[in-house]
């Protein structure tokens, strides 16, 4: 089948500008040539440490950021270029849920009006009794009281308004919904219920979700399907079971705190840390080859130089690693 979403090559490019003169002083790639597709009803994660450009890439699909480059297909439309109709109809069927509810929700509006802001700009429904109670239903939907409407944002606990903000996601009957980081601000026990609501709402309305998070720990129960990035690229994609149990990519394995250190010298396990707790290089003139190279274990001169394309090494999972291509084996072997 189709799938609801495909990406190809996508580019974000920003030019960095310094100074009084305006002078170009670099180019940050946040998002530098990715592609995947998310099939109907699936969840598919996008994982990476904090400037990997995955909240960019959720931005580019709802056609929020500007692209460099790429193609975005939606439900077999072509919307690189919408025309103004057609990103209001994109704006319906494609919602966001952000990761800090307290930024997202407007202090002075009532929860009504939060949450019915969608049925308002897509006027989809008539009359204000109709929209009041279409909104009290979208809160019994989200685990909330009908009579939530009438308070504010402030009144509510963090899960709580996270729960309004995937209400608000609800209101226009979307298709695609893409949550950007939607646990991170949260104890861990209100995660599992605020997960655990996105699941039932997936099975009872057949939602799609693109899942954003920083670790694999979250996305872990909740998707189907999982793409990790890397400084703006992709680096592995793979079913759940594959990515968790058979991981790849150096970068991965490390993600998941799984690397076997081969090599001994200090040195070496100086310069990878296999917690990931360092410094992610910056996405402003990423280093050549592969981006990964600084802090991978198994990096050679060839990754240094040309950067590495992704191959799919079993059905359902691909692998962005020159040690995983046959045309590259001997360069690598060579070098280790
Ligand atoms: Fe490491 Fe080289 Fe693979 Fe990049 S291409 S992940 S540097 S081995
Ligand atoms: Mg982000």
């Amino acid at each position: 089948a189709e799938p609801l979403l495909q990406v190809s090559d996508l580019r974000v490019h920003f030019p960095l500008q310094a100074g009084l003169l305006g002078r170009n002083a670099g180019t940050v790639k946040a998002v530098d040539g990715v592609a995947f597709h998310i099939d109907r009803g699936e969840t598919l994660g996008l994982v990476g440490e904090s400037g990997c450009g995955k909240s960019t890439t959720g931005l580019a699909m709802l056609r929020m950021s500007p692209l460099t480059d790429g193609r975005i297909h939606f439900d077999g439309e072509d919307i690189t270029h919408p025309d103004k109709p057609a990103l209001k109809r994109l704006r319906r069927r494609m919602q966001m849920v952000y990761q800090d509810p307290f930024g997202a929700l407007n202090p002075r509006m009532k929860v009504l009006d939060i949450v019915g802001e969608p049925l308002r700009v897509h006027r989809l429904t008539q009359g204000r009794a109709a929209y009041r109670e279409k909104v009290m239903g979208l809160l019994e939907k989200v685990g909330l009281k009908a009579e939530m409407a009438d308070r504010y944002p402030h009144e509510f606990s963090g899960g709580q308004r996270q729960r309004i903000g995937i209400a608000r996601a609800l209101a226009a009957d979307p298709e695609l919904i893409i949550c950007d980081e939607p646990v991170s601000a949260l104890d861990v026990s209100i995660q599992a219920q605020v997960i655990n609501l996105l699941e039932d709402l997936q099975k009872e309305l057949g939602l799609t979700y693109l899942f954003i998070a920083h670790d694999l720990a979250v996305v872990r129960h909740l998707c189907h399907r999982i793409v990790v990035m890397y400084l703006g690229r992709v680096v592995e994609v793979a079913d759940r079971e594959t990515l968790y149990d058979n991981p790849q990519h150096p970068y991965t394995q490390a993600l998941l705190g799984a690397i076997p250190i081969a090599n001994p010298d200090p040195e070496v396990q100086q310069h990878f840390n296999p917690s990931l707790s360092g410094e992610v290089p910056s996405p402003i003139d990423p280093p050549p080859g592969c981006p990964f190279h600084p802090r991978c274990p198994h990096a050679t001169e060839l990754c240094r130089r040309e950067a590495p394309r992704a191959l799919e090494i079993e059905d359902r999972h691909s692998v962005a690693c020159h040690l995983h291509d046959p045309d590259r084996a001997q360069a690598m072997a060579g070098n280790l």
